[in-house]
């Protein structure tokens, strides 16, 4: 476990025996990591049908939540949360991509 010394404010990975020790002597807290080292599992969907632009919905177990939208939102942003930042995965970039090709098309021909 992390501990983080009262006096000094240094932190130590020590046993967690040694740990819960320090901890309850009151001479050290417990840094407790708020994010996991590892991502958790993000669900993205995909909101088709919204103007101008459709919209990349991203919501992950850790509380991150975001929503990407824009012309190049698939391939240039990201969504930051359990310590990385995270792609478009492949398949909701290519649905997006297939969209806004279209939409932009659309707009040439005046039509959209
Ligand atoms: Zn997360």
């Amino acid at each position: 476990m992390q501990i983080r010394d009262v006096g000094s404010n240094l932190l130590y990975h020590v046993h967690p025996d040694i740990g819960k020790k320090l901890v309850g002597a009151g001479l050290a807290v417990e840094i407790k990591h708020v994010g996991p080292y590892h991502p958790r599992q993000m669900s993205w969907s995909l909101v088709a049908n919204h103007m101008p632009w459709p919209v990349i919905k991203a919501s992950c177990p850790c509380g991150s939540s975001n929503e990407l939208t824009g012309p190049t939102a698939h391939i240039t942003q990201k969504v930051g949360h359990c310590g990385i930042q995270e792609a478009v995965p492949k398949d909701i970039a290519a649905r997006y991509d297939a969209i806004v090709a279209e939409r932009k098309v659309r707009m040439k021909h005046g039509r959209g």
